[in-house]
């Protein structure tokens, strides 16, 4: 059994940016106690590792809620967010450490510049998911969110009105695609900013080719993560021997590669290196005993 990894496997360079600056915090310098809004990667082998810093995970509604002198530190994720929260930071006093990825940072950007000029958005993104509320939120909430086929029919605009599609970075360049020729249908006049993630166009991209040309395809990601679970869906649309685990020990019995002759691995943009490598070498173990039988 041949096993490829994909070059473009774990974190990319945004969770690994947000990773190393937490990894590396500087204990004596920073106001205590100290708190990561939400899960700075989604991968419980990362949440564990930061506890043991003794930094603990709140939720957006606990710190809206905190009094001032319960948080010295909050920790924004990679994934962003809206302005509310950096304002009430500076009124609580609470000092903020801002790992918020670049290029959301620029999607947040666009959406508040088109806001002020009078856009009326649309956001091509998970409804629920961090980044893209962040996003809504940047755009003044002028922004109409298409998670699926189903809200395009929500996209009730005035024919005179500008709009401008934004999309959230790791959205599927087919989708958004889909979406952009419908709007376009529809209103004429309607602009795109191309803010889809290289890295996540790359794994998508890459993703394809490995799920074509192996017999069996391993996505290691978290159903939490959002470019996990587009990496898996593609695979699994184009190879039914795809799965989806979100470490070594959910791996499938070697059993499942019994005349797999070629099998790939890719894992999602919060995926660390040592959960690709104990893949990979639990893969070697089933190559071995296969080879033995
Ligand atoms: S996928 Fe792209 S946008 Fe998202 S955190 Fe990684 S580098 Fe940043």
């Amino acid at each position: 059994m041949q096993i490829t990894l994909s070059q473009f496997a774990g974190f990319c360079d945004g969770v690994r940016r947000a990773f190393d600056i937490v990894d590396n915090l500087e204990d004596a310098r920073i106001k205590k106690p100290v708190f990561v809004l939400g899960s700075l990667v989604h991968n419980k082998d990362v949440v564990r590792r930061i506890e043991e810093k003794g930094i603990k995970k709140i939720d957006k509604e606990w710190f809206m809620r905190a009094k001032e002198g319960e948080i010295g530190t909050v920790i924004i994720t990679a994934h962003g967010v809206g302005p509310q929260i950096y304002g009430l930071a500076k009124e609580k006093n609470i000092d903020v450490i801002d790992t918020t990825c670049p290029k959301v940072i620029k999607v947040q950007r666009l959406a508040q510049a088109y806001s002020k000029r009078g856009y009326a958005i649309i956001l091509v993104g998970d409804k629920e998911h961090k980044e893209v509320k962040s996003i809504f939120e940047w755009g003044n909430g002028r922004a109409t969110i298409v998670s699926d086929r189903e809200d395009l029919k929500n996209i009730h605009l005035v024919q005179s009105e500008k709009i401008i599609i934004l999309s959230q970075t790791t959205q599927s360049q087919d989708f958004v695609d889909e979406v952009y020729k419908f709007v376009k249908g529809k209103y004429p006049a309607a602009e795109i900013a191309d803010t889809i993630c290289l890295a996540t166009n790359q794994r998508q991209g890459e993703v394809k080719k490995i799920a074509r040309e192996n017999d069996a395809v391993i996505v290691i990601g978290s159903t939490e993560s959002a470019n996990s679970t587009r990496l898996y869906e593609i695979a699994k649309s184009l190879n039914k021997k795809s799965v989806f685990i979100e470490s070594d020990e959910a791996m499938p019995e070697c059993g499942f590669f019994k005349g797999v002759r070629k099998v790939a691995v890719t894992a999602g943009a919060s995926t660390p290196d040592w959960i690709i490598e104990r893949v990979v070498a639990r893969l070697e173990g089933c190559k071995n005993s296969l080879n033995a039988v």
